[in-house]
């Protein structure tokens, strides 16, 4: 009857089962929510709204949308906890060291295997944090969270948020304020305050502090300079983690300690496999000979696989010509990442030398060392090349984050048409390295390149070709994937080989990259069926990526009890007492003349100490000999983790220790008395 009636604003919301909700002007996706259910509304933590997440209490604009209510059962909702719970933890510091205590950044961290947020703060003079100190900020954001107190969002222009900045001393989020209006110089920034807290974020957050619940833990406090930069001032960085569910962090928390059990740099000191010596230098790995025995093993097999593949092995030298490197593009571009160039006295060599952080040009130098024909292709150079990258001090870690390091290189060198297929026997060489050592739960990611960046070499047209060329691949093995842009080599596109280790942790091995570019910066020809010259195209590849690495992480995820193959000392010969050690020395030479490693333990110690130190060591199997043993030419067999496998004659032995070493398998094989 009034028209006037008709224009009153309305939200009109579909759900996702396809029913319909409409509000009045102004509701939120909690009303939408009470809409359904109340035990719904009091489950939500936030909402999709049209595709975007947000708060649960910000109003919707007029009009239609799709609204899809988040609980704690969505993998959203995970993220939404922790970005609260930084928040949290912030406000509680500044309740316990003051209200001029700086607050940088506090992101909440999804992919990190410890840690699901952090919040770094710059500490008013003479006041610091250290691990003591984190009961205490537990149990301050106790009761932040017993309180209650909604999260209000609050969208300012630049020059308030200044204002508003100023007012409470925060320079660090001036800063990133005037960063960000370099981006974009008309942007409404949003805050969120909490009681008397507030801070800079883009959101959505919980609806109030009490939903965060009590599943969170404060775990450690370092130090992190301003931006990653260590120009700049050092902040203290505290990291928690939080979850929806008690249960869930109990886990998490075991999953933490069974890592901390499986730390190599741990396990490698105690069980003698490598070194790293400040007076060596950081990141400079020394190979002890427990560890050599695992590379030499490893890298035999390997050896033996690229021979069957028809890879030719080369080796070239440690330092080059600059200018090698000018021509592949790593320097200057790289320069960061390289060690300084080595200047030598004049006349002695018109340019400097470099440490060489890739094998690529000198596999490519052997290759254009001769004239190619078609029917040459494809050439599969291969070697484990020594490189030198200069990581920053604080990357470092153990053998996975070093400075010098092998890689398990290999440089293919094949026409246009031969490349995928050449690419497929990449992937297949690398599923059998992950499968030998039952890394099988992996997943595989395409690294494109960053349209928008200027790092990369190379015409866009060859990168079309590439990236292509992995896809139709990837494909046709019916391979999950996800394809990363930004990810690409400088040269090329790749494929990368993400691995899940026992324990859950991610790390990236393997990777096969395909290169149009050095080809042609290198100048490299064929002569085809045409006798035309044409450009051949490259793979780089390392199915392991490199042994460092690869058996840090394999140290870990066998918490050092090395498959029978790879152990180092794979039998311990173990006599009861002096009585029965020449008989003992008649088993190790058995052993030792089928070719395994084996330990005589001729201490005067008793045999429960015997086995408990074998065992310690995570020596796969002992032989106990004592009066029935000699007398019946039998040694008592026990597995390391099987336990006892009773007593067998020594052949028998010899012949099941072959047989699992032969398998490469790394559960015991049952030994036949
Ligand atoms: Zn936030
Ligand atoms: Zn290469």
């Amino acid at each position: 009857m009034f028209f006037g009636q008709c224009e009153i604003n309305m939200v009109t919301i579909q759900l996702p089962d396809g029913s319909k909700q409409s509000h009045d002007s102004g509701a939120t996706a909690l009303a939408v929510a009470e809409g359904i259910s109340p035990r719904l509304a009091s489950a939500a933590i936030a909402a999709d709204v049209d595709g975007k997440l947000t708060d649960i209490t910000t109003p919707l604009s007029d009009g239609e949308h799709t609204v899809r209510i988040i609980t704690s059962r969505d993998p959203e909702a995970l993220e939404v906890l922790r970005h609260t719970a930084a928040h949290v933890m912030a406000q509680a510091v500044l309740r316990l060291y003051g209200n001029d205590t700086q607050y940088s950044i506090g992101p909440a961290l999804m992919d990190d295997f410890q840690y699901g947020f952090y919040y770094d703060f710059d500490l008013p003079e003479g006041k610091s944090i250290s691990a003591d100190d984190l009961p205490k900020i537990e149990e301050e954001m106790a009761k932040i969270i017993d309180a209650k107190i909604p999260l209000q969002r609050v969208e300012m222009s630049p020059d308030d948020a200044k204002a508003e900045m100023k007012k409470i001393g925060q320079s660090y989020k001036i800063e990133m304020i005037d960063d960000m209006l370099k981006e974009t110089p008309d942007a409404k920034l949003s805050f969120y305050r909490q009681g008397d807290f507030i801070d800079m974020c883009r959101g959505p957050h919980l609806p109030d502090t009490g939903k965060l619940g009590n599943a969170f833990k404060l775990m450690s406090v370092a130090g992190a300079y301003w931006r990653g930069d260590e120009n700049n001032k050092m902040l203290t960085r505290i990291y928690g983690v939080a979850f929806f569910d008690k249960k869930d962090l109990a886990a998490h928390v075991e999953r933490i300690e069974e890592a901390k059990k499986r730390d190599h740099r741990v396990l490698g000191r105690q069980l003698g496999l490598f070194l790293l010596d400040e007076k060596v230098g950081p990141g400079l790995p020394l190979w002890l000979p427990n560890g050599s025995i695992i590379r030499m093993e490893l890298e035999g097999w390997l050896r033996g696989e690229l021979l069957k593949r028809g890879y030719q092995p080369v080796h070239t030298p440690h330092i080059g010509k600059l200018d090698l490197w000018r021509t592949s593009g790593h320097y200057p571009y790289y320069e960061h990442g390289l060690f300084p160039t080595m200047n030598l006295a004049e006349g002695e060599g018109e340019d400097g030398y470099l440490l060489k952080p890739m094998n690529c040009p000198f596999h490519i130098q052997i290759y254009k060392s001769s004239q190619k024909s078609y029917r040459d292709l494809p050439v599969r150079l291969s070697e484990f090349g020594q490189v030198y990258r200069f990581e920053q001090s604080g990357e470092l870690s153990g053998l996975t984050r070093v400075r010098g390091f092998t890689q398990d290189d290999a440089h293919i060198f094949c026409t246009p048409e031969q490349l995928e297929a050449e690419i497929e026997s990449c992937v297949d060489l690398t599923k059998l390295c992950l499968a030998t050592l039952g890394l099988d739960d992996y997943r595989v990611r395409i690294g494109l390149r960053d349209p928008d960046s200027a790092k990369y070499t190379g015409k866009s047209e060859n990168w079309d070709l590439a990236e292509n060329n992995i896809r139709r691949v990837v494909k046709k093995l019916d391979m999950n994937y996800t394809e990363e842009p930004g990810e690409a080599a400088f040269y090329g596109p790749k494929i990368d080989f993400v691995v899940k280790d026992c324990i859950g942790r991610e790390w990236q091995l393997g990777t096969i990259q395909v290169d149009y570019n050095l080809p042609e910066r290198f100048d490299l020809e064929y002569t085809a069926a045409d006798n035309a010259s044409h450009r051949p195209v490259m793979i780089h590849r390392a199915p392991l990526g490199s042994p460092e690495r690869f058996i840090g992480i394999l140290i870990e995820h066998f918490a050092g009890a090395f498959p029978l193959w790879l152990a180092p000392v794979q039998a311990a010969v173990l006599p009861v007492s002096d009585k029965f050690l020449n008989y003992a020395q008649g088993v190790v030479r058995a052993l030792r003349n089928a070719g395994l490693r084996v330990d005589l333990d001729d201490s005067p110690d008793k045999i429960g100490a015997k086995i408990r130190r074998a065992t310690v060591q995570k020596i796969p199997y002992m032989a106990v000999v004592g009066g029935r043993e000699v007398e019946s030419n039998t040694v008592a067999v026990r597995h390391r983790t099987a336990g006892d496998a009773g007593a067998m004659s020594v052949e028998s032995f010899v012949e099941g220790l072959l047989a699992e070493k032969i398998s490469r398998g790394s559960e015991p094989l049952h030994v036949a008395s």
